[in-house]
């Protein structure tokens, strides 16, 4: 088995991306197995209405279901509505339900509205017995309420990139978006980490988009690809990620690989 040392240390990720579709809930769901497969304790944190991250970790989240939207609008503590994914003991989710559709409306006239999910953290970890080596924000798509949520909560952006054609389309209006949280919000708030996904290594575009990133943001992108690949779509179908559904294949090789490289590069370990 691979060791890994824990700063002992919380740090909180968003993975953020602008665009729909490029992997931002494939990755922050398998990454997070992945951690916990290292022996982290993870909590995936579902901000997104269609609920994809919590139906991968096997976490029910029907409308009866106590979610997020609990916690953001009703103040709810984070530990009356955490699940324990069946996938592993150290991997827990904050399930999303439909109800969270409204919550992007109804947030605009609460109180501390940007920071809600970042005051429900600091209370949950300020328990004793609720430490956590990771916290995986998956994001909806649009720069609303709700990512803006995880902004203000996280540290760490981790940016997921497909390898194809109009890959960094956007990229600049997120790394805008960041800036912005960063002057008004949460000074803390850096890109700490890029991905590269849905790699076809038979392509030559594939190879020219990972070269084009490197070459703009080398100290951030991870030196592991993730590998387009049938076992990581199909393993959400089967309520898992690709860590539980087939650990043997080369995408869940490849999220533990990168989770090793998260662990190793605490960039913000610098600061303390
Ligand atoms: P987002 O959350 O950014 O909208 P998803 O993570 O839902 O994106 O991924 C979009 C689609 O791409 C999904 O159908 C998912 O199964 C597929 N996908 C993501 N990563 C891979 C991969 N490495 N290989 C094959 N398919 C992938
Ligand atoms: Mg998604």
């Amino acid at each position: 088995a691979v060791e890994v040392t824990l700063s002992g240390r919380t740090r909180v990720f968003t993975v953020s991306n602008q665009k729909g579709g490029v992997g931002k809930t494939t990755t922050a769901v398998n990454i997070s197995a992945a951690l916990a497969s290292l022996g982290a304790k993870v909590l995936v944190i579902d901000l997104d209405p269609q609920g994809n991250a919590s139906t991968a970790l096997g976490v029910p989240h029907n409308a009866d279901t106590a979610s997020i939207y609990d916690v953001l609008i009703d103040e709810f503590p984070l530990s009356d509505i955490i699940q324990t994914s069946p996938e592993s003991p150290n991997l827990l989710c904050a399930p999303s339900t439909i109800h969270l559709a409204g919550a992007e409306i109804e947030l605009v006239s609460q109180v501390a509205r940007e920071h809600r999910l970042r005051g429900a953290l600091r209370d949950y970890l300020a328990d004793e017995g609720n430490h956590l080596d990771f916290v995986i924000i998956d994001c909806p798509p649009s720069l609303g309420l709700l990512t803006i949520n995880a902004f203000t909560a996280a540290d760490e952006v981790l940016i997921p990139i497909q390898c194809e054609y109009y890959a960094l389309e956007g990229l600049s209006q997120l790394l805008g978006s960041v800036q912005m949280i960063q002057k008004h919000l949460n000074p803390a708030l850096h890109v700490s980490t890029i991905l590269l996904t849905m790699y076809d290594g038979r392509t030559r575009l594939a190879q020219q988009v990972a070269d084009e990133v490197r070459e703009h943001f080398s100290d951030e992108v991870l030196r592991t690809v993730i590998p387009r690949s049938v076992r990581v779509s199909e393993a959400p179908s089967f309520g898992q990620t690709v860590i539980a559904y087939d650990g043997h294949s080369a995408g869940a090789i490849a999220y533990r690989e990168a989770a090793v490289e998260i662990v190793g590069r605490d960039t913000t370990m610098k600061e303390d």
